[in-house]
């Protein structure tokens, strides 16, 4: 249930619903709007009757919520979240931007394309430190070391650091060094990994999980703002299907989707999505026309020499030619991107 609170409602109206919340058994959330405020409420089981908060001071209504997510629909909370990352606002009229490679390979990889990338205007770096590989046998990631290198990264450049963190274990040391925390599409139902990710009040990139469906993928974000964290930024990445050709099938359905169902900000991931480079373009082109907020997009000095990914990731050369049509993109959509693109970049050819 909802209770929208009027625009001219006291604090101590305000407060007196909270409470008449608890004394029913269940928990209050204050969701903020720009006008007025309304009052989320959760841990209940069955209908709440509308008549406890009709008649009490300062109530405009009080509806029942149908969908099975609640802090993180639209109908909780109408207006879409913007997340301030050191002055980058996700989810707002700017396109979000993370780019960098798959894994955290050596001191040098990393530095490099972290100059690269910030010297573009991109605000935020990707690397995986803990990487969930399918077989044991392949690369891990530099774990500690690479969060080391990710963290000297952003010391010379300013760059926000964007990693995951594949379990509870590790939790404490990439919040520590990290902006964002990614939960990757493998952990995306790690209910216990998803609410100890939450109630560090970090920012979580969830990703949506390789057999989920949308309205998993909101339940799993609904754990994390069920821990007071409402800084979630939902993430196609692909799903499976039958096709084989590409690696997973991007669903860019799921955007405009999700867009209805959710206030939350929504982030495509391409290199996933299609796992080749030669579809990174337009894949990215198509996500941001359907209305996504902003990539994340693998992007490798050396693809060829990758300790994983590499297929599916695009050189900085590449990247940047796709930085400059997502700018021409942008302004058409009525968005914007900020990036420091100086020379005129012209050319059209992604194969
Ligand atoms: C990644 O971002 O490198 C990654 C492992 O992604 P996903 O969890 O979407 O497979
Ligand atoms: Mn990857």
């Amino acid at each position: 249930m909802l209770v929208s609170m009027k625009s001219t409602a006291t604090p101590e109206q305000i407060e007196a619903v909270k409470e008449k919340v608890r004394a029913l058994g269940f928990t209050p959330h204050a969701i903020g709007g720009a006008q007025r405020i309304a009052i989320g409420i959760t841990g209940n089981q069955g209908k709440i009757d509308p008549s406890h908060f009709l008649t009490m001071g300062g109530v405009a209504d009080a509806i029942s919520v149908s969908k099975p997510f609640k802090l993180v629909g639209r109908e909780f909370k109408p207006n879409n979240t913007e997340i301030n990352v050191n002055g980058s606002v996700i989810g707002s009229k700017e396109l979000t931007i993370i780019a960098g490679p798959c894994s955290v390979e050596n001191r040098d990889q990393i530095i490099e394309i972290a100059d690269v990338l910030s010297s573009l205007g991109v605000k935020f770096l990707r690397g995986g430190a803990f990487k969930p590989r399918t077989s044991p046998y392949s690369f891990q990631g530099l774990k500690e070391k690479g969060l080391a290198y990710l963290d000297e990264a952003r010391n010379r450049t300013g760059i926000n650091i964007v990693t995951e963190v594949r379990s509870e274990e590790t939790l404490a040391i990439v919040a520590e060094v990290t902006d964002i925390i990614q939960i990757g599409a493998r952990n995306m139902q790690n209910f216990a990994l998803l609410e100890a990710a939450g109630s560090t009040g970090k920012p979580i990139l969830l990703k949506r999980g390789i057999p989920a469906t949308i309205e998993e993928l909101l339940m799993a974000a609904e754990y994390i703002a069920h821990q007071g964290n409402p800084d979630i930024i939902l993430c196609e990445r692909g799903i499976r299907t039958f096709e084989t050709y590409t690696r997973n099938t991007l669903d860019l359905n799921a955007i405009p989707v999700i867009k209805k169902l959710s206030h939350l900000p929504v982030i495509v991931d391409p290199s996933h999505g299609i796992g080749r480079w030669d579809g990174v373009h337009p894949m990215s082109m198509a996500s941001i026309a359907a209305g996504a907020d902003g990539l994340i997009v693998e992007v490798h000095n050396d693809p060829e020499r990758a300790l994983s990914d590499g297929y599916q990731s695009i050189k900085p050369e590449r990247f940047k030619s796709l930085l400059y049509k997502l700018e021409q993109l942008a302004a058409i959509i009525d968005r914007s991107i900020p990036l420091q693109l100086t020379e005129n970049i012209t050319s059209t050819n992604y194969q």
